[in-house]
């Protein structure tokens, strides 16, 4: 079938991208589902920290390619062998698609996947293959096994998760990824205990998810931290105790001054070296700090191993918020639901797809929280 679709075909564009315009908006064929794949239209996609990472190069993928991994849609057509999915069915897309046999697969660490992170690296899905083409049979690339910027996609039945069709769509999206990565990096990988105090470093659709998450899980303390004013008022706003400007030179001690000489979990949301450096020295002695920014490759961290042994330091990586997405993104709309998470408010914009490279521009500015395509 013919769909529309916002195609990125050249990566490293440089801004400003409402001039430049990295994606085209353009007709694509998508090829029917194949065994164990369905076919979705796509209601909502959100736009992600970790897609301006592709589109700016930090993190290269494939060209071209339909990006977007932040999605809801309703199923339309079953491929082979899919027998737990009715059409009309409503979904959230997994980013990562788990396999199910594999060893972090049997050991409740589905977003380790090694298939699927074979599968996402290669830009196919999880079954293998490619079912997007361009004019002359051209191959276009799969996004995480979602490609939710465009009217339709095939994507493995292990890429999406059953959700509760009463959901708007708009919300339904932000589960995807700004939702299960933030709230699951408090619940999952920090596993942050009622009274603990916390620094949530980086406040985009990550850092506010994860600070909904830690007043949900009953954070004695949340500090929140940015170098953008309005950022810092915005989280305020939703409830955190504290704001402190990391750009400043004595933020590190303003940390260690609300929290009596550190935090117990330190977060970081941003992406970057220095708020990583940032959010590891503002965490006390004991403490844990969890990173799910996605930095360059080539960047590196200087720490002290001796460090680690003699405070007896965590520092430790979070994929996907360390979720299981059938059991976790059913658990945290259900909190969204009972007003104990509300997501609502971080929805900053709605577009339309031809929008898309304004979106982009308004992200690099600092300008959204988290805007979300709406299809008709
Ligand atoms: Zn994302
Ligand atoms: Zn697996």
């Amino acid at each position: 079938m013919k769909i529309k679709a916002a195609v990125l075909r050249e990566m490293g564009k440089p801004g400003p991208y409402t001039e430049s315009k990295p994606f085209q908006i353009e007709e694509v064929e998508l090829d029917p589902p194949q065994q164990n794949e369905v076919l979705i239209k796509i209601h909502a996609a959100g736009l992600c920290h970790s897609d301006l990472s592709v589109i700016d190069g930090n993190r290269p993928r494939q060209m071209p390619m339909v990006l977007g991994h932040e999605a809801a849609g309703e199923v339309v057509e079953l491929g082979p062998g899919v027998k737990d999915l009715a059409i009309g069915d409503h979904v959230v897309f997994s980013f990562m698609p788990s396999c199910g046999h594999c060893n972090p697969c049997i050991t409740s660490r589905p977003g380790l996947c090694e298939n699927g992170v074979a599968a996402n690296g290669a830009g196919v899905l999880l079954e293998g293959g490619i079912r997007l083409s361009g004019r002359d049979g051209e191959q276009i690339y799969h996004h995480l096994g979602v490609s939710g910027f465009a009217e339709y996609t095939v994507a493995s039945r292990q890429s999406v998760v059953r959700i509760d069709k009463t959901l708007s769509w708009d919300i339904a999206a932000l589960f995807g990824c700004a939702i299960i990565t933030g709230v699951g990096a408090i619940t999952n990988t920090a596993k942050l205990a009622l009274g603990q105090t916390i620094l949530i470093t980086g406040m985009g659709g990550i850092g506010f998810a994860a600070l909904m998450g830690a007043l949900a899980a009953g954070a004695s303390k949340v500090i929140v931290a940015d170098i953008n004013e309005e950022k810092l008022k915005k989280a305020l706003e939703l409830g955190a105790h504290s704001a402190v400007h990391s750009g400043e030179e004595n933020a590190i001690d303003k940390v260690k001054a609300l929290t009596n000489g550190g935090v117990d979990i330190g977060l970081e949301c941003a992406g970057v070296v220095p708020a990583l450096d940032f959010t590891f020295k503002a965490t006390r002695r004991g403490g844990k700090t969890v990173t799910v920014g996605l930095p360059n490759p080539a960047y590196r961290l200087e720490i002290s191993p001796l460090q680690l042994v003699a405070e007896e330091r965590t520092l430790q990586g979070s994929f996907l918020g360390s979720c299981v997405p059938p059991r976790d993104v059913p658990a945290y709309i259900a909190l969204y639901q009972s007003g104990r998470l509300p997501v609502d408010k971080l929805l900053s914009h709605k577009l339309r797809l031809e929008d898309i490279n304004e979106g982009f521009e308004r992200m690099v500015k600092g300008e959204a929280i988290r805007q979300v395509i709406i299809f008709d």
